[in-house]
């Protein structure tokens, strides 16, 4: 399919945000003697809640094979960051900071700040759109199998996109029942519930 000039350079611009957080993660991570994954590990661990805080669920989160987050999980108990115990059925390991690890993880929580100020000034109207619009990339990408785990309302059963002629808030959640504006679309609900289309 023939692209216009305004997707490719959209996707080009995608990238180069892609690089610069990537390169922002590694410097970061090394501050603290971690590497990038376990880095995400560390910050997913205050995160997420108990049913996500295991090997499996985390390798889907970040979209890398399960043994290569249990290497970095094993390399963050070494280091005394974070403890594993057994899930309630006996058979799962569920993942927790440790003391330390949660320090760690408090010192850690601000690394994407130079991303949060690239932001300022930025009317919040244009950065609802740019919200909206990323969600819609991301399911489509979820889509082609490029990401694996995305609970967000444009991919979420609840959604009725298009219910209210409100331009600031057009979509709705049937779950809430309530319009949902632009500029409070979910990123990582915790009542998502995948669309079956
Ligand atoms: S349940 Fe959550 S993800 Fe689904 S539409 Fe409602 S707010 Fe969005």
């Amino acid at each position: 399919m023939e692209r216009s000039g305004l997707d490719r350079r959209l996707a080009d611009a995608v990238e180069r945000v892609g690089h610069g957080l990537r390169a922002l993660s590694q410097r970061t991570a090394r501050e603290h003697g971690l590497t990038p994954l376990q880095q995400q590990v560390v910050l997913a661990l205050t995160a997420q809640p108990e049913v996500r805080r295991e090997v499996s669920a985390l390798a889907a989160e970040f979209d890398v094979t399960k043994a290569t987050t249990s290497d970095a999980v094993s390399a963050l108990e070494r280091k005394g960051l974070i403890t594993r115990t057994p899930g309630q059925d006996g058979r799962r390991r569920l993942l927790a900071l440790t003391a330390e690890g949660a320090e760690v993880a408090r010192a850690l929580e601000p690394w994407d700040e130079p991303l949060l100020r690239a932001l300022d000034g930025v009317p919040e109207a244009d950065r609802a759109t740019t919200l909206h619009t990323l969600l819609r990339v991301i399911a489509g990408l979820q889509r082609s199998g490029v990401v694996s785990v995305a609970r967000t309302c444009v991919s979420c059963r609840f959604f009725r996109r298009d219910a209210h002629p409100d331009p600031v808030a057009p979509h709705h959640c049937g779950l809430l029942d309530a319009p949902l504006p632009l500029a409070e679309l979910r990123v990582d609900c915790l009542e998502h519930e995948p669309a079956t289309t």
